[in-house]
């Protein structure tokens, strides 16, 4: 009673706020029911059937959005403009999607794509790993995020033809102790996905050091004509 009265009246001065438009909120957690319906969420059936993968060095991707309208907007602003509670926002999403679609495997750990120390120090967090996070907590599994690397500084993907993203990522990633990821499953997380070319290349580095299978997590599926 004393407590529910202590955060009736904590509400009242410090009222839960959505993530995504600030506005006020009844429940707590998660963003507030006229945002939601912004989301562009993806069918389940439609990932599955998603062929873009098939020949890629990782079992499966999931993804929760469509890379478009608001979803696009709210993955900027988390990652350009420093709005890490946007990014928390829709992450759990992913762990959700994560917990229910990938429920059979036994992952051992989850790893975030990196980015180049000297990307981070301009950017100064690695949007991957703190959706990683989010997922990593709600699946229990641990966060690893020092066992695979950037070796090379590349361009960004996007406006590369498929050619040149293979190209630019080639060595790009390796693993700093093999021997923590022999024989492991690991559920690789990245913010978007277009061709797969980066999941890829993080992928083979993990399987060449010794893991068991990777399979990946992302927020978004880009299209692949944008
Ligand atoms: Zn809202």
């Amino acid at each position: 009673m004393a407590d529910s009265f202590f955060q009736k009246l904590l509400s009242v001065f410090f009222p839960k706020r959505c993530p995504l438009c600030h506005g006020v909120m009844e429940m707590n957690g998660g963003v507030c029911p006229s945002c939601e319906k912004t989301l562009s969420f993806i069918d389940y059936e439609q990932i599955v059937n998603n062929c873009r993968f098939e020949y890629l060095s990782f079992e499966k991707n999931l993804s929760v959005f469509y890379y478009r309208e608001s979803v696009r907007n709210y993955i900027c602003d988390f990652k350009f403009q420093g709005q890490i509670a946007k990014g928390k926002a829709l992450s759990k999403y992913l762990a959700d999607a994560v917990r229910e679609h990938y429920k059979d495997i036994a992952f051992d750990m989850v790893v975030p794509v990196p980015v180049h120390p000297l990307a981070l120090k301009e950017r100064s967090y690695n949007h991957a790993e703190v959706i990683a996070r989010e997922v990593a907590f709600a699946v229990s599994v641990p966060l690893k995020t020092d066992l695979l690397v950037k070796l090379k500084q590349t361009q960004a993907q996007h406006g590369l033809r498929a050619r040149e993203r293979k190209e630019n990522l080639y060595g790009a990633f390796s693993v700093s102790r093999p021997q923590e990821i022999s024989g492991r499953i690991i559920l690789l997380v990245d913010d978007i996905v277009t061709t797969g070319s980066t999941l890829h290349h993080c992928a083979e580095a993990l399987l060449k050091n010794g893991a068991a299978q990777v399979y990946t997590a992302t927020l978004a599926l880009t299209n692949l004509l944008s």
